[in-house]
């Protein structure tokens, strides 16, 4: 799952898209791209693409106004670097933002985000749609095409889809489109009918809200506070299910039964060298080197090590265990084996360590009392 960062403002946010890309670049990445909405390059003389008519798909409001902006991308497989350089003559005031690692479909410039439907809602995702499948023949069925290998791409072609047979709401169609939705996922959407609005929506995967100056109005997202240090420190985080409205001035804040919400907001101030590399050659070298002051950290934040910190039934639950079943990825999946040595030598219990998503596809037997 790799990093997503999205804008609204008065000013060109181009830079602050590429900036966030480039702080996202520590967790690794195989292409990137950012998707922007220019204002007053809409084509008047044309109608609005319209979606194929299929049998019993009615064509809704949306598609019958004029776009207010037209939707543009730049997508690369080189570095975040290259995708700046030709990037950097854009000026746009809406756009997102994304670094892909690869789940479905190879790295490749047609496959990095951000996807697009009609040219009209554009799609960055992190995480895995599982149901992207039958939603895709659904979907053909319908009239949309595809042309990606990615399960993200089912994504915009649903929203789509809602949007234009609803009332012609962003919020709404979103809502809807995940609804349908199973699997892991932090989405940034925009609409070439709608400048200055993003959605965001997330199920299992990171998705923060930025808040930026309130004179000005300008707002953001992004899957890590990180990326967006140089224009915020004021964080809101989306609880699982939550989806968001970012315009310019407001931001709303709605959880998976719909009803509005307010989530905390907390300052988030990061110093440079949590994203710069500093005087190491790369960032595992880095996080080797910084796991020292990464524990004590950790320890200071909490004021008593107690079973409370794993979970409200934890002191009722951790008693009952008979085995302890860790399941991590990458460097927690390394962490996951020195847990091992301590949990069977100290708490003298087996403990199995497995990479969590080889475990998620396979008939596993998990133990009951794990
Ligand atoms: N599953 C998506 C893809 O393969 C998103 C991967 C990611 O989280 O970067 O494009």
């Amino acid at each position: 799952m790799c990093g997503i960062v999205g804008a609204v403002a008065e000013w060109n946010i181009v830079p602050v898209l590429l900036e966030g890309l480039r702080r996202l670049e520590y967790r690794g990445y195989d292409s990137c791209g950012i998707a922007y909405l220019e204002i007053g390059a809409a084509n008047e003389q044309q109608p609005a693409p319209q979606l194929k008519r299929a049998a019993g798909v009615e064509i809704g409001a949306a598609n019958t106004q004029q776009l207010a902006s037209e939707l543009k991308r730049v997508r690369s497989v080189a570095r975040v670097g290259e995708l700046t350089q030709r990037a950097s003559a854009i000026s746009s005031l809406t756009g997102i933002a994304h670094t892909r690692w690869a789940t479905h479909g190879e790295p490749s410039e047609s496959n990095a985000h951000p996807h697009f439907s009609h040219d009209e809602i554009g799609v960055v995702h992190n995480g895995i749609i599982e149901n992207f499948e039958p939603l895709r023949v659904r979907l053909k069925q319908s009239g949309y095409s595809f042309v990606t290998q990615t399960d993200s791409e089912v994504v915009a072609h649903l929203i789509h889809s809602h949007y234009t047979n609803g009332n012609g709401d962003l919020l709404e169609a979103v809502q809807s489109a995940v609804g349908e939705m199973q699997g892991a996922y932090a989405i940034a959407v925009v609409s070439a009918r709608e400048p200055h609005r993003l959605i965001g929506a997330r199920a299992g995967s990171p998705l923060v809200v930025g808040l930026g100056d309130k004179s000005t109005g300008e707002n953001f997202l992004a899957s890590d506070a990180s990326a967006l240090q140089p224009v915020t420190q004021r964080f809101q985080y989306l609880e699982e299910g939550d989806l968001v409205d970012v315009r310019l001035g407001s931001v709303r804040i709605v959880d998976r039964n719909g009803a509005t919400v307010e989530r905390a907001e907390h300052v988030v101030a990061l110093g440079s060298d949590a994203v710069e590399l500093g005087p190491y050659s790369h960032y595992m070298q880095k996080e080797i080197f910084e796991q020292p002051r990464a524990i004590s950290d950790t320890l200071e934040s909490v004021a008593d090590i107690t079973p409370a910190l794993f979970g409200e039934k934890a002191a009722d639950i951790l008693p009952a265990c008979d085995s302890v079943l860790i399941l991590a990825a990458g460097t927690s999946y390394y962490a996951g084996l020195i847990a091992r040595y301590w949990l069977e030598s100290i708490a003298g219990i087996p403990c199995q360590v497995e990479i969590a998503s080889e475990y998620r596809y396979r008939d596993s037997v998990p133990n009951p009392n794990a």
